[in-house]
C-alpha cells in the first residue's frame, strides 16, 4: 500500500500556530484530565465519535500546528486508534502522541494473514476470529499506527507449521 508522503515542515521558528498540548477526547473519555503539562497552551476538543468528520477537524486543527505540539487521545480503542492513524499523515511521530485507551471497548484488529480489519471488544490476550480469512487470531498490546490497528495472527501458527 502506498501512502501519500508528506514530510513535516522543519522549524524555523517562526510559524505561526497553536504550540502545546492538544487534547481530544472520543465519547465519554475525558483526555484533559491528563493533567502533567501544567503551564503549558492546551487545546481541547472533543468527538463523540472518531467519524470521517471528526478526523478532518483533527488534521486541520494538526495542520495549523507548529512543530513541538504533543497530541493526547483519550476514549475507546477503535476511536483512539483511528485517530493516531489519521494523523500519522501529520507528520506527527510516536514521541509525540499519547494515548490513553478505555481499558473496555472495541478494538480493531488487523489481520497478519489477509489484511481485513476485525473489530472486537475481547480483551488483549484473548481470541478473535478473522472477519476475513476466519483464522482465529491472538493479539497483544502492539498498537500498530501503520495500519491503525492491533496486529493479530495466527493463534495456532506453530502448531500448524
Ligand atoms: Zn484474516
Amino acid at each position: 500500500m502506498r501512502t501519500a508522503s508528506q514530510s513535516p515542515a522543519t522549524g524555523t521558528g517562526g510559524e505561526p500556530g497553536f504550540r502545546g498540548v492538544i487534547s481530544v477526547s472520543f465519547g465519554a473519555a475525558d483526555a484533559s484530565a491528563d493533567h502533567d503539562a501544567d503551564g503549558v497552551s492546551r487545546q481541547d476538543l472533543r468527538f463523540a465519535s472518531a467519524n470521517p468528520e471528526a478526523l478532518a477537524n483533527l488534521r486541520s486543527v494538526l495542520a495549523h500546528s507548529r512543530v513541538g505540539v504533543r497530541l493526547v487521545l483519550a476514549g475507546p480503542p477503535a476511536d483512539v486508534h483511528a485517530a493516531a492513524s489519521a494523523v500519522a499523515v501529520c507528520g506527527l511521530v510516536d514521541e509525540e502522541i499519547t494515548i490513553l485507551c478505555d481499558e473496555v471497548g472495541p478494538r480493531v484488529i488487523f489481520c497478519g494473514h489477509c489484511h481485513t480489519s476485525t473489530t472486537t471488544d475481547h480483551a488483549i490476550g484473548t481470541d478473535v476470529v478473522c472477519q476475513g480469512c476466519a483464522t482465529t487470531l491472538t493479539f497483544t498490546d502492539h498498537f500498530s499506527r501503520r495500519v491503525g490497528g492491533y496486529l493479530g495472527f495466527s493463534a495456532h501458527a506453530e502448531e500448524a507449521a
